[in-house]
């Protein structure tokens, strides 16, 4: 009896700090925006010491070293928003993680001693890309792929605060491994491989004796498959083994071939025991990579996790910016914003739209205009052309104006959501072909008049508010690009 009252009484204090939390969370949520919170503060749990004292949970060091940084301040004064008792929050690292040894024991190869020996210290560059058996060559490690030449925006900051993290830590003369491996992933064209060669550029800068390989896992797959068949295995091994650095990029390549995931995982475990940094690349995270063995996916995931997020108009415009000043060229304001709105894939398409339309001053000897680009482009632009959704709008709208998405459908009247929905019901109508009623039953079952009334204020409102005007005029490009 006592026993079950007990019981009880811890879950429902266990129960009591993890609703606490998702509220904080939630208010951490609207304020940092939806990119952010999940890079940063998604991955962290809450737990209670006692009635006054919380304790924040990060998966790694350096998630929770940013977030006490960054956030640590907020999420104390909003816990104790939530609790008054709660005096005391730490924000710490999970005690299990990659880095501890805690791995040590679970199926770690043993091969002999050969694999634990230090390689002779390279004085050469030993960076080798795309080409591991041939490391005579100098190093083929695109010039342009720096992180200086990285624009930085919402989108991609966590992953390139990662991979920089981890270049520093691989540069330093002694040497540490921060989390490993860390795993970068996203869509095609949002700029794995370019923090992959800035991480191996940045090694080989600062310390030239560390040896760096950087691979495609096709490239890994096709030369273990080759050293099989020369009997060249040893060899293979050996080479992937003693390095400092390990990166790999487009693993979901490495997926469903059953002896070189043996292998991959093989020479992991091994890195992972002798504290060499590895940085693994692909287009989903390790829990959606198909024909992937168990073990090899959670092992995958036992660093740090850091997402590519497709890109914003700003970070588009950041970047064409960049890129028409690296390549010293002149190109309109104009012709930059439209095509940051327009050409909204991914980079690479981006950079290929600016190469023709330099291509194209070039040759023709012109300055180049709204109306030529719209020429010059005009296959490329159609592809690109693609439709809003409500769903997509009222996302977005929530977001810039810091409101839970359910209150675009919630009943509540008061002016800091009723004007945020009035603004998504205005950008529903001018942005899709939705009739009123259509749009109403969207904004939760509303009368088409309700709505039309929206898009009046609205309208009105732009012509006296500016801030206003802005915001949707914001909303609109966004969403239209
Ligand atoms: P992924 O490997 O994710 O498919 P890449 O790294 O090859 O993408 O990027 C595609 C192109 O876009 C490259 O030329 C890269 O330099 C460029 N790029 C991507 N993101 C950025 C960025 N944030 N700043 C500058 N260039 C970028
Ligand atoms: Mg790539």
């Amino acid at each position: 009896m006592a026993e079950a009252f007990q019981r009880s009484d811890i879950d429902s204090s266990a129960g009591a700090c993890e609703r606490e939390w998702t509220r904080v969370l939630h208010h951490l949520k609207g304020e940092v925006g939806e990119a952010i919170f999940r890079s940063w503060l998604g991955p962290m749990s809450a737990e209670r010491i006692d009635d006054s004292q919380t304790i924040v949970v990060a998966p790694t060091r350096f998630l929770r070293d940013w977030v006490e940084t960054h956030y640590g301040d907020r999420i104390r004064a909003l816990w104790r928003a939530e609790n008054r008792q709660v005096t005391r929050v730490s924000i710490v690292v999970a005690a299990v993680n990659g880095q501890n040894g805690a791995h040590h024991s679970a199926g770690v190869e043993s091969e002999g001693a050969h694999l634990h020996q230090q390689v002779p210290s390279h004085t050469e560059s030993t960076v080798s890309l795309e080409n591991a058996e041939d490391r005579t060559q100098p190093s083929t490690l695109d010039q342009r792929l720096l992180f200086e030449n990285f624009v930085v925006g919402k989108p991609n900051e966590f992953a390139h605060a990662a991979a920089r993290h981890v270049a520093e830590a691989c540069a330093n003369p002694v040497q540490t491994v921060p989390f490993n491996p860390l795993y970068l992933y996203g869509g095609v064209g949002l700029g794995k491989t370019h923090l992959m060669h800035a991480v191996a550029w940045h090694v080989r800068q600062h310390a030239c004796d560390r040896k760096v390989i950087y691979l495609t896992a096709e490239k890994f797959m096709y030369q273990f498959i080759r050293a099989l068949r020369f009997k060249s295995t040893m060899d293979f091994k050996e080479q992937f083994r003693s390095v400092d650095l390990l990166m790999i990029d487009d693993v979901q390549f490495i997926s469903g071939k059953d002896s070189t995931q043996e292998e991959f995982f093989h020479t992991f475990n091994t890195l992972v025991d002798q504290n060499r940094q590895i940085v693994i690349s692909a287009d989903k995270s390790p829990s959606d990579l198909e024909g992937l063995q168990e073990r090899m996916r959670s092992r995958l995931g036992w660093g740090l996790v850091a997402d590519l997020h497709p890109t914003t108009y700003e970070l588009r415009l950041g970047i064409l910016h960049s890129k028409a000043e690296q390549g010293g060229h002149h190109i309109p304001q104009k012709v930059m914003e439209f095509l940051a709105h327009r050409i909204t894939s991914n980079v690479r398409e981006l950079e290929g739209a600016l190469n023709r339309i330099t291509a194209h001053m070039q040759f023709v000897g012109r300055d180049i205009t709204l109306e030529s680009v719209q020429a010059l482009l005009h296959d490329l632009l159609r592809s690109c052309e693609r439709r809003v959704t409500i769903d997509e709008i009222q996302k977005r709208v929530a977001e810039h104006f810091n409101i839970r998405l359910s209150e675009m459908t919630s009943e509540r009247r008061a002016r800091a959501v009723a004007r945020p929905r009035q603004v998504a019901m205005y950008l529903s109508k001018q942005l899709t072909t939705r009739s009123l009623p259509q749009i109403g039953q969207k904004f939760g079952n509303r009368d088409h008049t309700t709505v039309m009334h929206a898009v009046r204020k609205i309208e009105e409102l732009m012509l006296i508010d500016p801030s206003l005007a802005e915001d949707v005029e914001l909303l609109r490009r966004m969403l239209q690009s």
